[in-house]
């Protein structure tokens, strides 16, 4: 499959719709998709005529989070680095491996699409599990389908967390450690409640609300656009987000190096089907 079919990018009108594009897997993020994802941001911040970009999910479920069981689960290819500057992680063995593959694909990409230069809004429908959250909460508005869910079930694996830690500023921090301690799936209305998303809409209007909102946002000045989100981003790392979401990386690492020294697995043995098992949903 080619890098276009894996992200599929549609102009309509001011706006750039972006959509993850492996409805089989349940948009699983291979690195595959994740630097085809990459391409596409660049191109519609590149393209002076979209104002405004809104990220999907292909078929009935936005993501169901890192690809960790799919076929085409790719951890052990090389792609061009373009999120941080740090050595590739093919050839190398244990921590080494993981931090740079990690920092890459996982905490560096979340960090540099957060920072993009034009207005983002995820679109969410079905599952947005694990990896998954962290696409959603990169982007600057969250719009939910009544029929979206949300976990953050890694915690089950023994990590706390996935790479980008944006849970306690994302959901407020005594429903995020309600979540990461029980692994439990939480739907729609309540992340509406803690202010997770910014509205709820029925699903057959998720991608007319969407694309309307978007193209509100599309009237207004882009550069003060641009400006405004740099605003509210850098108040969020001066309320210490960024250096917490580091100090939460290393503990990840940490934990995907204990399983690695006790399991003989980073991910503890685990894998979709038995993230899914352990859940009991
Ligand atoms: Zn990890």
């Amino acid at each position: 499959m080619t890098q276009d079919e894996l992200v599929r990018l549609e102009r309509q009108g001011a706006t750039a719709v972006l959509t993850m594009n492996r409805p089989r897997y349940r948009n699983a993020q291979n690195s595959a998709m994740t630097y085809a994802l990459d391409s596409a941001f660049t191109e519609a911040v590149n393209d002076d005529s979209v104002a405004v970009i809104v990220l999907a999910g292909a078929g009935e479920h936005f993501s169901a989070g890192h690809d960790i069981g799919s076929p085409g689960r790719d951890v052990e290819k090389s792609f061009e680095r373009r999120a941080v500057l740090w050595w590739d992680h093919v050839g190398r063995s244990g921590a080494d491996q993981r931090y740079a593959r990690e920092m890459e694909v996982y905490l560096g990409m979340c960090r540099r699409w957060r920072e993009l230069p034009k207005p983002t809004i995820a679109m969410v429908q079905g599952a947005c599990l694990a990896g998954g959250l962290m696409l959603a909460w990169v982007c600057d508005l969250i719009i939910a389908a009544e029929d979206a869910y949300f976990a953050d079930p890694v915690v089950r694996m023994g990590i706390p967390g996935v790479e980008y830690f944006a849970h306690p500023w994302t959901l407020g921090p005594r429903f995020a450690k309600e979540i990461l301690f029980t692994g439990d799936r939480f739907d729609a209305r309540r992340a509406y409640e803690v202010g997770m998303v910014n509205r709820v809409v029925p699903r057959a209007e998720l991608h007319s609300h969407t694309l309307g909102l978007a193209q509100r946002i599309a009237e207004m000045p882009r550069f003060g656009l641009a400006l405004t989100k740099r605003a509210v981003n850098q108040a969020e790392d001066l309320m210490g987000m960024r250096s917490a979401m580091d100090a939460a990386f290393g503990l990840h690492h940490l934990a995907h190096a204990h399983n690695a020294e006790v399991a003989g697995d980073p991910l503890a043995g685990m894998d979709a089907a038995s993230m899914k098992a352990r859940s009991g949903s």
